[in-house]
């Protein structure tokens, strides 16, 4: 997509700190990070957000889920949450699909 700020990262038109990148996806640290570790990892695919997940493309979250298992390993990181914000009253703010992954001492137990 033209005009989206992770496809754009995607394709190398906007820096990011690259950690992993395969066929399916990418994943860079996030540029204001909200604990000690904070990631995020998306499809290569543009999809618009979690909304548009179907049995056409829901192999690719899979593909992500496997990568942030690995990932996470490599870089020592026994605890951690995943999350994704669908939709702006959620607080989804980039509509490429990504999940963030955070990590460190911060980390309060309250999911809102
Ligand atoms: P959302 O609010 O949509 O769930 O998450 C978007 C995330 O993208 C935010 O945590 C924000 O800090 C991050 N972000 C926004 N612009 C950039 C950027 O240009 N580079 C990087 N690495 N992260 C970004
Ligand atoms: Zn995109």
């Amino acid at each position: 997509m033209d005009n989206c700020l992770f496809c754009k990262i995607i394709r190398g038109e906007i820096p990011s700190k690259k950690i992993y990148e395969d066929d399916l996806c990418y994943a860079f640290y996030d540029i204001n990070p909200q604990s000690d570790t904070h990631f995020l990892v998306v499809p290569k695919e543009h999809i618009s957000g979690a909304d548009k997940i179907t049995s056409e493309n829901s192999a690719l979250v899979a593909h992500i889920f496997e990568v942030i298992s690995s990932l996470t390993k490599e870089l020592g990181l026994s605890s951690y949450r995943i999350i994704n914000n669908c939709g702006e009253g959620a607080g989804q703010t980039v509509m490429h699909l990504h999940f963030h992954v955070l990590s460190g001492k911060n980390l309060g137990e309250r999911l809102v």
